[in-house]
């Protein structure tokens, strides 16, 4: 029997995998990534930063691009990353563009499998909310609600088809994605599902998958690691939020990537047989 449900034409050289990145975590977030998942998506991943680090360049075999937006966690320049990680989906040709932040792990396989239930030539915006009602934006100075939007965070990743990306083009590519979260002063991800959802007018499509570290990452249990699609870990104040993953002593892997790494492919090098 055919299953229609399942484009297996899709293969992991169809996605455009974007990571944003910085000066400030190149030697703390960035190494746990080349040391993990990247490894099962060496050709596929881009790194999008604002410095300039040889030996990483090497790593990725030419894989880090500096935008030459500024280093700094401000909207605007925050804003810039994505308008040159969108340009550059463009640019590659490829079927889906699939965003994530440094602070994620990304489950190659699973991000491969979901996106074969979906169809690249129509229209999908996939993630996942992490606020409880719509971003709403009212006429001043009468307070009057005019219009009100979804966006998937960006923290959690989310993925655009390459029928929707292209639709956004006249507004968004060239950098014209900076003019446009300048004009709404919303981040990135929320500038993101303004242009999809307002503009566009396509709607996000929750994928429960992606996971951020707004969520409390003890909650995912280990028997469904393997169907999610990403991972986070955050610390403030010194409590960390990571996911409850056997392996490794906290103190070597406190953000517990190497652990859920060796969790999900047991056999990779570094892993304890
Ligand atoms: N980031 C950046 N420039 C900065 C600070 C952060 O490009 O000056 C990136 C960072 O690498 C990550 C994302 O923005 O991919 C979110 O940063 P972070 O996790 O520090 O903050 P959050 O918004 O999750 O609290
Ligand atoms: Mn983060």
């Amino acid at each position: 029997v055919l299953d229609s449900s399942l484009n297996k034409n899709i293969t992991l050289d169809d996605i455009f995998i974007s990571v944003k990145t910085t000066k400030h975590y190149q030697y703390t977030r960035l190494p746990i990534i080349l040391k993990t998942w990247f490894q099962l998506a060496k050709d596929q991943t881009w790194f999008f930063t604002d410095t300039d680090n040889q030996q990483q360049q090497n790593q990725t075999n030419g894989h880090m691009v500096n935008t030459k937006c500024s280093a700094s966690h401000q909207r605007k320049h925050l804003c810039c990353k994505m308008s040159v990680e969108y340009d550059h989906f463009l640019e590659s040709g490829k079927k889906w563009f699939c965003h994530f932040d440094d602070d994620n792990y990304v489950n190659v396989p699973r991000l491969v499998s979901v996106l074969q239930t979906y169809n690249h030539q129509e229209d999908w915006y996939l993630g996942r909310t992490s606020v409880y009602e719509p971003v709403k934006i009212y006429k001043k100075p009468t307070n009057q609600l005019l219009f009100s939007f979804w966006f998937a965070t960006g923290g959690a990743g989310f993925c655009v088809s390459r029928s929707l990306a292209l639709k956004m083009l006249p507004v968004a590519s060239g950098g014209r994605f900076i003019s446009i979260c300048e004009g709404i002063r919303l981040p990135d991800d929320v500038s993101m599902g303004f242009i999809i959802e307002h503009l566009m007018k396509k709607n996000l499509t929750l994928v429960p998958e992606f996971h951020s570290h707004l969520e409390q990452m003890k909650l995912l249990m280990s028997e469904s690691f393997r169907d999610q699609i990403s991972f986070s870990y955050s610390k403030t104040k010194n409590v960390w939020n990571v996911i409850n993953v056997p392996g490794f002593d906290s103190r070597y892997d406190p953000t517990r990537f190497l652990s859920l790494h060796c969790f999900l492919f047991p056999h990779f090098k570094f892993c304890p047989r």
